[in-house]
């Protein structure tokens, strides 16, 4: 990384200035470039076909090239019931074993055309996730604000700004080695706190998607990322600065970026957390 590109993410942290020597002041930095990249569903595919998974579990579901194919195993039939009635084919339980059968493109187009709640009324678009999606660095965030529901792109506001030049101090980007998602996939109105069961008829997407791209490490901002990845309430400052499991998978827990925006002294910390992540991310490389 150039040291232009490093004092501007530097100084956007809130860690700059830092001391130079005097024979390398004389070029301008380079200007940070922060193109999003945004992934868009594909056309809907109907939670039916997943159902029919559910009902019938030998029979494998559609792969994708690559590691996701690896992750549409017959690993669950014995979670999996036989045949179900049509009514019971709809509850929330039958719902969730449904999605955890879906390959990615189907969870996608689930997620574009989920009704589940009622956030699916006032929503412009879902909100799916960006990046990489076999990284091994997954973000955990919270939940669209207005700027995400309108691009049905996480992190491209004021707070993506910040989560981005905090991931590239770290060599990291939502182009090349980072995937980034939340909890919920709708805005919740007025950006309004989620609601529990929003976030629980939510959670079978985080869950599916965090099998399929299977990161190394996971960095959880905000509160309602930490609650339902760890199921803790505790608060993030307690929870901070010690590795945390999901499902085998380390997690490393943050501040919010917009916490981060209205906090300045707190981004230090949160950059210490990168370190955090960065450092379990070498020690479970291959
Ligand atoms: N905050 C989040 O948690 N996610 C977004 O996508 C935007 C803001």
């Amino acid at each position: 990384m150039s040291d232009g590109r490093r004092e501007l993410i530097l100084e956007e942290l809130g860690l700059a200035p830092c001391w130079v020597r005097r024979e390398l002041l004389t070029a301008d930095p380079a200007p940070v470039e922060l193109t999003p990249v945004i992934t868009a569903p594909p056309p809907s595919a109907a939670i039916d076909a997943a159902m029919e998974t559910v009902a019938a579990p030998t029979q494998a579901a559609g792969g994708r090239p690559s590691r996701m194919a690896q992750v549409m195993p017959a690993e669950k039939p014995a979670e999996v019931p036989a045949a179900q009635p049509a009514a019971l084919v709809t509850s929330p339980d039958h719902r969730a074993l449904a999605i955890a059968q879906l390959d990615w493109p189907a969870l996608q187009a689930e997620v574009a055309a989920c009704t589940a709640c009622s956030l699916c009324k006032s929503r412009s678009k879902t909100v799916f996730g960006v990046g990489k999606p076999d990284a091994d660095w997954l973000v955990v965030g919270e939940a669209p604000g207005a700027e995400e529901d309108r691009q049905g792109e996480p992190f491209v506001g004021q707070a993506g700004k910040l989560l981005d030049a905090m991931l590239a101090s770290v060599d990291r980007s939502r182009q090349e080695n980072v995937f980034i998602l939340n909890t919920l996939k709708c805005r919740p109105p007025q950006n309004r706190n989620p609601h529990p069961d929003e976030l629980a008829l939510c959670a079978p997407f985080l869950h599916r998607q965090v099998e399929l791209i299977k990161p190394k490490v996971i960095f959880a901002v905000g509160r309602f990322a930490v609650q339902t990845l760890l199921g803790r309430e505790a608060s993030i400052a307690s929870l901070r600065g010690k590795l945390h499991d999901y499902r085998g998978t380390p997690v490393v827990v943050s501040y919010h970026p917009a916490y981060l925006l209205r906090n300045m002294p707190d981004k230090y910390k949160a950059w210490q957390d990168l370190l955090m992540a960065n450092k379990t991310l070498e020690k479970h490389k291959d």
